[in-house]
């Protein structure tokens, strides 16, 4: 089973297994190697002053870059909203409701909790809503010091910094300290990117692969530019909204770090998708294994099949380490160029994301893939000031910063 067909079918194993299993072979399921999981404020606080602004004001309409020092450290447009009430009801049809929202139906397992489609009565909009025990999950211990609580809680730490279009947006956490039940509101993607087929030419095709892979590409670069490592990047965890847009889901096994020293010890990932350093066993920079993970993902969506996989975890993990990529002979040479270079063993040598959002493969047909991305006043992502006039409401670059 090593087309990536499986994905959306297999669920990730309740708890992480010994990591003796790790090291000595023991038989693990394919099902394990796939799945496991070992406001508004940048332009306004710059209008204001909180940052330099070298005197630029209404006039940057015509600017091609955001202001010099401006570090893209930017709050939400809104925080997420933290609720300690939970009122279980029922609405006129029987549809079950956790305060305003109404249950449409389950749309995910994880390995906490499910995930469930809920509507809104307040706005219309429909949400994805994570449920957890948290009886439970403060008794599944992770790690000697650390239950899967204390994991829910730092999925909700991170995911509440996060404001960007290519990552799952976090809206609102419900925990009412007199219930067992804790809950994560997310904006809900309607697809799950599933690759079609197995083996060559099986994938998505290139055109789509490009486009989803740029969408990944600039999602995990913003993150690491916050200094988060994603730790678990694929296709599974990369949800596809209407417009064909990707945005990076999942944060359970997501890590912060601070001064710029992303050096992890275990990774927690899937086995498939795991750089060879850390099948090794040595601590690993986060950056670079997310790199890996995302030529991983890369080459499943191209080719429909995983570039290592063996039938045990150790085996799956002696490919990673030893085998040669296998890349066939008539694909696009740089196609095979980006493969080659995200999925390089040497995490020193591994290409990094400023270099691939460059790739020839990557700006073919689009141009660099742009980084500085900033939320506007009009609520909008844009590039350039200018963007936001144009993308923006009929009001003017002057009302813009009137209201600022
Ligand atoms: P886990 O950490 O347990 O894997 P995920 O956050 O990946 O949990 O959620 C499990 C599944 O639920 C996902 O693979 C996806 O199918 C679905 N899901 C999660 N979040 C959303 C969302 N915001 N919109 C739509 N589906 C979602
Ligand atoms: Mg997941």
């Amino acid at each position: 089973m090593d087309c990536c067909s499986c994905f959306g079918f297999l669920r990730k194993v309740k708890k992480e297994p010994d990591v003796d299993d790790h090291y000595y072979g023991k038989h693990m399921s394919q099902e394990y190697l796939l799945n496991y999981a070992s406001d508004r404020s940048s332009l306004k606080r710059w209008m204001q002053n909180d940052v330099p602004t070298n005197g630029i004001q209404p006039r940057l309409r015509g600017s091609k870059s955001m202001p010099a020092g401006f570090d893209g450290i930017y709050c939400r447009e809104t925080p997420v909203k933290e609720t300690y009430t939970v009122v279980r009801s029922e609405d006129s049809n029987g549809n079950k409701m956790i305060n305003e929202y109404v249950r449409e139906c389950k749309i995910g397992t994880g390995s906490y909790g499910k995930v469930v489609l809920h509507r809104s009565t307040k706005d219309g909009k429909r949400y994805a809503i994570k449920a957890f025990h948290k009886s439970r999950l403060s008794k599944l211990r992770v790690a000697p010091s650390e239950t899967a609580m204390t994991d829910v809680l730092r999925e909700v730490s991170i995911m509440k910094k996060l404001d960007h279009p290519n990552i799952v947006n976090l809206v609102e956490v419900i925990d009412d300290p007199d219930t067992d039940n804790f809950y994560m509101v997310m904006e809900y993607v309607e697809g799950r990117w599933i690759c079609e087929g197995s083996g060559p030419p099986g994938g998505i095709g290139e055109a789509t692969a490009r486009r989803y892979f740029r969408d990944v590409v600039a999602g995990l670069t913003y993150l690491h530019s916050h200094s988060i490592i994603h730790g678990d990047i694929k296709p599974e965890n990369l949800l596809v909204d209407s417009n064909g847009r990707v945005k990076i889901g999942d944060f359970s096994v997501s890590r912060s770090f601070e001064d710029n020293n992303d050096e992890l010890r275990r990774s927690p990932g899937t086995p498939v998708f795991t750089a060879p350093e850390c099948c090794l066993g040595l601590t690993y920079h986060g950056k670079a294994a997310d790199v890996w993970a995302l030529g991983v993902t890369l080459y499943c969506m191209v080719l429909g099949r995983y570039p290592f996989i063996g039938e045990t975890l150790q085996d799956t993990y002696d490919k990673i380490v030893n085998d040669e990529l296998s890349i066939p002979e008539d694909m696009d040479p740089e196609l095979k160029n980006l493969l080659e270079g995200l999925l390089c063993k040497d995490p020193n040598k591994r290409m990094t994301l400023d270099i691939v959002a460059k790739h020839p493969w990557v700006v073919k047909g689009y141009g660099p893939i742009q980084n500085d991305l900033w939320r506007c006043e009009h609520g909008s992502f844009v590039h350039t000031l200018e963007e936001c006039v144009e993308v923006g409401d009929s009001s003017s670059s002057e009302d813009l910063c009137k209201s600022a």
